[in-house]
């Protein structure tokens, strides 16, 4: 006996294009039937109107800092928004090493969604007495590459790089570091050197290392370096390039905002006049001046005071926005990032948001162009395709049950904690996860290790 039927709505059908109608079962974790019959069920859904669609896949998101709390904050969001698999550690800047993740996740019980990690060469360059603007030396490399091989070899999935906030990083440096990990089937990451009118060197450099190095290369968050007006030639670079390379892709969000730390370099003087842009742009985000736009002097005091606290800057072009999402290539990823529970509301409402204003709304992708986007072909990017990111037999039970009608983003800049509208069940492993926003089953996924994919 099956344990969940979930009858009456539509599935995408990647190999064909179209969202089919069926019957789908789930039994011990795993997709068991698919047909139009009614296989007996402990418990049975009607999806009627409604997508049943693999659970999404957040290729770039930052996993909880547990030394800020032995909490889920983040992953929890994750859930409400139909994630059931997410890739932390990215932008170099893995929270903790991995092996202190898992022991966290294991004392926790479990997690809400399935965690990847990457690895963040930035956070070892750090412990390895680095600054921004430092040149490192061999030794400060090995010892890099150490403690990268690490957290290898307890399962991340690949390296990750945020070559912008420590632009001492070098170009051959990264290449090195991809060739020390040997095995080609890792993932390699990187958040770009330089934005706006600097991004194209910044995607020519990141071409570079993917023509230089076996793994895949994944430019991150595309949008944050290239809608400032220059998206249109950066598509056409990165597009240019995939016809003859197709390891090298990217991921983008959908907000005209991005969001890092106020101590990091980004926020170098010179930075609003390169965006064109004003201190009334920035959103700072925590007290003493939580949801105040900035003005020259709190710019300068949390400049000198206040180095943690994320900022959103609104600087980015909504046609660019767009134009990322809609390219023929490319996923759609979060690059959610939470501090002290506060930040960017693309942590908690990116995927609604993809379709409910760029598909249902804005029409600038169709849903089942959207849906590969955030299912199928992160899923088949970490090579889980045969687990993940589809509907078939034998298929990890991982699916988000939304209507298409409804669907949209609640969190906006100011709260986080407003609710998305339109995602009735998230199930993760074949556990109800969450249903109409409460959750049931929280603990319901796991540590996925590079060894068992
Ligand atoms: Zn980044």
């Amino acid at each position: 006996m099956l344990d969940i039927l979930i009858k009456n709505g539509v599935y995408p059908d990647y190999s064909e294009n179209a969202l089919k109608k069926a019957n789908i079962g789930l039994e011990g974790g795993k997709i068991a039937y698919i047909g139009d019959d009614e296989p007996e069920a402990s418990k049975v859904i009607d999806a009627k109107d409604r997508v049943v669609s693999p659970g999404f896949i957040d290729i770039h998101m930052h996993e909880e800092k547990f030394s800020e709390g032995k909490k889920y904050v983040i992953a929890e969001y994750m859930l409400k928004q139909g994630v059931t698999t997410a890739v932390g550690g990215n932008c170099g800047d893995i929270m903790q090493p991995v092996k202190v993740f898992k022991e966290t996740l294991n004392e926790l019980g479990g997690s809400p969604i399935n965690y990847i990690l990457l690895s963040g060469y930035n956070y070892y360059w750090r412990e390895a007495g680095l600054g921004h603007f430092d040149k490192s030396t061999p030794e400060q490399r090995e010892f890099i590459h150490n403690r990268i091989k690490e957290d290898l070899a307890e399962g991340a999935f690949g390296l990750s790089f945020g070559i912008e906030y420590d632009p001492g990083i070098t170009e051959d440096e990264i290449v090195e570091a991809a060739d020390m990990m040997e095995d080609e089937h890792l993932l390699v990451a990187a958040h770009y050197r330089d934005d706006g009118e600097q991004s194209i060197p910044a995607i020519e450099e990141m071409i570079r290392v993917q023509s230089r190095i076996k793994q895949r290369f994944q430019i991150s968050h595309l949008s944050s370096c290239s809608a400032l007006g220059t998206m249109k030639e950066s598509l056409e670079l990165i597009n240019g390039y995939m016809e003859k390379d197709p390891r090298l892709n990217y991921d983008t969000y959908p907000y005209n905002a991005f969001s890092t730390s106020m101590g990091s370099t980004v926020f170098d003087p010179g930075c609003l006049e390169g965006w064109k842009k004003d201190y009334s742009d920035l959103l700072l985000t925590e007290e003493p001046y939580k949801n105040q736009f900035a003005t020259k002097e709190t710019f300068d005091d949390c400049r000198a005071n206040y180095p943690n606290m994320l900022v959103v800057a609104f600087v980015m072009n909504e046609d660019e926005i767009a134009a990322a999402i809609a390219n023929p290539n490319g996923m759609v990823a979060s690059d959610g990032i939470l501090r002290n529970g506060n930040g960017h509301p693309r942590a908690a409402g990116t995927f609604p948001r993809v379709l409910g204003k760029y598909v249902r709304e804005d029409k600038v992708v169709d849903l089942i162009t959207a849906l590969r986007k955030i299912t199928l072909e992160p899923a088949m990017r970490l090579e889980l395709e045969d687990r993940k990111g589809d509907i078939h037999i034998g298929a990890d039970a991982d699916i988000t049950i939304f209507d298409p009608e409804t669907i949209i983003d609640g969190p906006n800049f100011q709260d986080l904690s407003i609710l998305n509208k339109g995602i009735d069940y998230v199930i993760v492993n074949g556990e109800i996860a969450l249903k109409d926003n409460e959750f049931i089953d929280d603990r319901a996924g796991e540590f996925i290790s590079y060894f068992e994919k």
